[in-house]
């Protein structure tokens, strides 16, 4: 991809928002659907940066063994503490599954080296959770089978000292660390995934929120392509409206709104590459998409007062869509238009190889184990 192109993709995404919405980008009927109660937000785990600094210091030269198990993986890796950083030190294994086959078998070849090492076990897991056992695994079905025929659905029954994260609680703990170190004053961290759908959590007094923002009902003109508008019921508890994550997602909302009208079933990634061809419907999908990850940014942080009063919270983009040259330049331009100074926003493809894996490292040595 030459530079001038990328360059070129990133001003028309900007000047077109600017021509369709003048200066502030926000709807008031899409920012007040957001509130504690429709992001389901709900306080997971304590996390005091300041305090897991210092623990993390206190750890300097110890070494935990990690695990991300995600829908198409599961990698695993050593991390040690060296000069105050969480760093990974040694690969340990990855293995692709369709629907999880092979995990469990890779999960066992993990515990066996941890206990044999003697050292404690950190896992992120991309799914629901309750303590150390799996609620359910969409994404990955044969895996929630056999850990619950093998071992009772229930992590602790596999490793000896164990800390199981879901991957947004993992991924916001990496992500505060970097936060910290850039923006030692901040109001807090709002942490928003835009991928195979849209998720978030939330960073404030001391408190990792788990949140829902993906479902939260879709404002009428974020959901008008030339006519054609997404149908596709929310369907969480029931919910029979349209959710932004079905109009802004990588894949369940572009992918799926390109597949619709075009008839073709694209990659986010080779949407993208129309969208740097200049294709208009590409444009106006990805345009339509950063406005809504916008708003639910600024409403992520508006019903946890994270605005109020002058105040900065840090914004950590995580997910493919960041990667599509201009978006991620995109949403922070949108939100700092309504602020007094430059948003303050991050993307975790530009400070980490594996967030998920990072952050059930930090979720040991935190000392939560
Ligand atoms: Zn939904």
């Amino acid at each position: 991809m030459q530079v001038t192109q990328v360059v070129q993709a990133f001003e028309s995404l900007g000047n077109s928002s600017r021509e369709r919405t003048g200066m502030s980008c926000f709807v008031p009927e899409q920012l007040r659907r957001f509130t504690k109660e429709t992001l389901r937000a709900r306080p997971v785990r304590p996390f005091d940066v300041q305090e897991v600094l210092r623990r993390i210091h206190l750890c300097e030269g110890m070494t935990v063994l990690a695990v991300d198990i995600g829908g198409d993986k599961i990698t695993a890796a050593d991390f040690s503490v060296l000069h105050g950083r969480v760093e990974l030190s040694n690969h340990v294994l990855t293995v692709q599954g369709d629907n999880g086959v092979g995990y469990l078998a890779a999960l066992r070849e993990v515990a066996d080296s941890a206990q044999r090492r003697g050292i404690p076990v950190g896992i992120s897991f991309a799914g629901p959770i309750s303590g150390t056992r799996l609620n359910a695994a969409p994404n990955m079905p044969f895996f929630a089978k056999e850990l619950q025929a093998g071992y009772g659905g229930d992590f602790a029954n596999l490793f000896w000292k164990l800390e199981l994260a879901n991957d947004a609680e993992a991924g916001i703990m990496a992500a505060t660390l970097e936060a910290a170190r850039r923006y030692p004053d901040s109001s807090g961290v709002i942490y928003l995934i835009n991928g195979s759908g849209l998720g978030g959590a939330v960073l404030t007094d001391a408190t990792i929120y788990a949140a829902e923002p993906g479902h939260i009902e879709v404002a009428a003109q974020f959901n008008d392509f030339d006519g054609f508008a997404q149908r596709k019921q929310c369907g969480l508890d029931g919910a029979t409206y349209v959710c932004i994550e079905a109009v802004a997602a990588s894949k369940a909302g572009v992918e799926d709104i390109w597949h619709q009208l075009t008839g073709k079933r694209l990659t986010g990634r080779q949407i993208s590459l129309r969208f740097l061809d200049g294709d208009e419907l590409a444009r106006s999908v990805y345009l339509n998409s950063a406005r809504i990850t916008a708003h639910a940014i600024r409403g992520m942080g508006a019903a946890f007062g994270l605005f109020q009063k002058g105040g900065q919270p840090v914004v950590i983009g995580h997910g493919g869509i960041f990667e599509v040259p201009g978006y991620g330049a995109l949403v922070g331009e949108i939100l700092g238009r309504d602020l007094a100074a430059a948003a303050r926003i991050l993307f975790t493809k530009d400070f980490s190889g594996n967030t998920c894996l990072e952050g059930a490292a930090i979720a040991v040595m935190a000392g939560y184990a």
